[in-house]
């Protein structure tokens, strides 16, 4: 049987924690000469993307880093990006760039992910980075996907062993889903990646001690295909606006979601992850949403900047 209370892993504090390090990280190189900076590239008006760009300057600010924007029309051509990226190449100040995705649909994305320079790719998706995760590259020498970075420091930080371990991963983005399989076999835990064609999912997932979801499907991960005690890593991002749909998650007579009814009654929407909060329940450990892995994606970003500034100055 699971215990009673599953425990809660902490994205925020995590978060916190990790980015108390990072502006350590910046104040010695600011003593060795030098401050990380970080060049952020939003194209057009997605208003998502402009959300997280700005909370990703904000953070930028507030550790230390020194960071600009770049703001393209949505009229831009894959020519002039490339321009663009040629130029943040090629500056010295310059220790990453980041490309805000999605990109409009005429725009090249994987040409321009390429043009980055590897050493300047903080968001890990050059596929010279991906080739070294996969290659077991050391994690304090790679520049890694922030997401999947973010997970293993959650495992990690909250002392949950990985090896010898079953892990079942739903969901082979090369965002999320692949480069999360990889981390997990190089920290030799056993590894099931799981997608829309697996057949008999539940079996798979119902050996996984711990298990990654990150489909994109509003709680689709449901209480029976849980193994008791298993760790939950919830990566989904979805939000759910009707009432039927919240009760369903969220049941009035679950008093433990007052807070969470408030909120959606206020702004007629809620954010859940991929896992249905009752399957929670049945847990050891998971991560929740809001307030869980999500917390830890700009965090990442930033350790990965500082990283990139310290290696590329051969410290
Ligand atoms: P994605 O590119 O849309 O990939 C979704 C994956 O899930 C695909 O591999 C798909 O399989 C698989 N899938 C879809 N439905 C499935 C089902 N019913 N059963 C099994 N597999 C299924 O998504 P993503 O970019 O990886 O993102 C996944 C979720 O994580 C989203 O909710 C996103 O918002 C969230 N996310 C959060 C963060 C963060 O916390 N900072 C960062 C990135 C993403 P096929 O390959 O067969 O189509």
């Amino acid at each position: 049987m699971a215990d009673a209370s599953p425990r809660i892993l902490d994205g925020i504090a995590i978060a916190s924690e990790i980015k108390q390090e990072v502006a350590a990280g910046v104040a010695a190189a600011k003593a060795q000469g030098y401050t990380p900076g970080l060049a952020v590239v939003l194209v057009g008006d997605v208003p998502a993307s402009q959300i997280y760009v700005r909370s990703k300057v904000k953070t930028c600010g507030e550790l230390g880093i020194y960071s600009e924007m770049h703001t393209p029309p949505a009229s831009v051509t894959t020519a002039e990006l490339l321009e663009l990226v040629a130029s943040l190449n090629a500056r010295e100040e310059i220790d990453g760039i980041l490309i805000q995705l999605p990109l409009p649909e005429h725009v090249d994305t994987q040409r321009l992910l390429e043009a980055v320079l590897p050493e300047k790719d903080v968001d890990g998706f050059h596929p010279v980075n991906a080739g070294r995760l996969l290659n077991g590259t050391d994690a304090s020498e790679l520049l890694a996907p922030c997401t999947p970075a973010g997970i293993m420091e959650v495992l990690r930080r909250s002392g949950i062993e990985v090896a010898g371990r079953r892990a079942v991963v739903l969901g082979r983005s090369n965002i999320v889903g692949k480069p999360i399989a990889a981390m997990l076999i190089n920290a030799s835990a056993t590894v099931t990646v799981c997608h829309s064609r697996t057949r008999d999912l539940s079996a798979i997932t119902r050996e996984a001690d711990i298990l990654v979801a990150a489909i994109g499907r509003a709680g689709y991960v449901h209480r029976d295909m849980v193994k008791p005690g298993a760790t939950l890593i919830d990566v989904g991002i979805n939000r759910i606006t009707g009432e039927a749909e919240f009760a369903q998650f969220f049941p009035p007579e679950h008093h433990e979601h007052a807070k969470r009814r408030e909120g959606f009654e206020k702004r007629g929407s809620t954010v859940i992850g991929d896992v249905d909060p009752a399957a929670f329940a049945v847990s050891g450990a998971y991560t929740p949403v809001p307030g869980g892995v999500g917390a830890l994606t700009i965090a990442m970003l930033m350790a990965n900047t500082v990283k990139a500034a310290r290696m590329r100055r051969g410290r």
